[in-house]
């Protein structure tokens, strides 16, 4: 965190001789504004927390000078060709770097997006401890956390916490802090219980990105096949945003058109629109190669 120059205590700055002639009255006065400056610290520009969507359910976080992806992807061959966004190339404008993975399904680790994100300076993907072996068998440096153990980077700390994943891999979400601003990301979760845990643990959140399109798989799935959706659906994240205490829904994982083999709810976005207003929870539609603007879309 950054503090500029006016956050130093008056009787540091001015020295002793300064100090005495200051009266008693405009020394408290300096000494409480100097105070209140501390706590509410100025931030330089850049150091507040900026967010870019991705493609899919992929983000690009800068805050001060370090840059953290979460499920970077750009390999569309992995749905099968069948995302209809653009696919938003992995750019870095800091040396410090690291990447976040919710899970190893190669629609949220894509080498190919990680080893972009460290062409030109190294640095780490930071998974759920149970699966850092076989990201580290990809040959990238892995640093493995257990649930709610935070990692602190540059500007940013990072936890995993729970997540239940559709067909049974292990998943985590992550509640991620920089800037002055708290989010979390969900990744392709199901609907699960552990949501008001991380609500009164880590919310309120500025943010809560969630993937919404109830995807049914029908071909490739696991047999016998479920026919109920792998990921949340609409309804299911809002109520996920709500659980959360996020002062924001932005979301993600949806844009796939596959009739033959994974279906999603093709009324997911204008469904989330509508029960959200019901429900009273703010949504920021953001498009693949957007920044969040930290308001509702109107
Ligand atoms: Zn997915």
């Amino acid at each position: 965190m950054a503090y500029d120059e006016h956050d130093t205590h008056p009787t540091e700055k001015l020295g002793r001789r300064s100090f005495l002639q200051i009266g008693g009255a405009s020394l408290l006065a300096a000494t409480l504004a100097s105070a209140a400056r501390s706590f509410h610290a100025p931030r330089r520009d850049g150091d507040e927390l900026k967010i870019q969507r991705l493609s899919w359910a992929g983000l690009k976080l800068v805050a001060g000078q370090t840059t953290v992806f979460i499920d970077p992807w750009v390999s569309p061959e992995t749905l099968n060709g069948a995302w209809k966004g653009p696919i938003v190339p992995v750019e870095v404008e800091t040396q410090a770097r690291a990447v976040l993975i919710t899970h190893l399904h190669n629609d949220h680790f894509d080498p190919k997006a990680i080893s972009a994100v460290f062409e030109k300076s190294p640095g780490v993907v930071v998974c759920h401890a149970k699966v850092a072996d076989t990201v580290a068998s990809r040959g990238f440096r892995v640093r493995g956390l257990d649930l709610y153990e935070p990692l602190t980077f540059g500007d940013f700390t990072a936890a995993p916490v729970p997540a239940v994943d559709g067909f049974g891999e292990d998943q985590v979400s992550w509640v991620v802090t920089a800037g002055g601003r708290r989010v979390i990301h969900g990744g392709d979760t199901l609907w699960h219980g552990q949501w008001w845990k991380t609500g009164r643990q880590y919310g309120p959140f500025d943010a809560a990105f969630l993937p919404i399109n109830g995807v049914v798989i029908k071909e490739g799935a696991q047999e016998p096949a479920s026919d109920l959706p792998v990921v949340m659906t609409a309804e299911q994240a809002v109520a996920a945003g709500i659980v959360l205490g996020a002062k924001l829904l932005i979301p993600i994982h949806y844009g796939v058109r596959d009739p033959a083999s994974y279906v999603e709810d093709p009324k997911a976005e204008s469904s989330l629109l509508e029960i959200a207003r019901r429900r009273k929870l703010a949504v920021e539609l953001v498009r693949p190669g957007d920044w969040v603007k930290w308001q509702p879309s109107a």
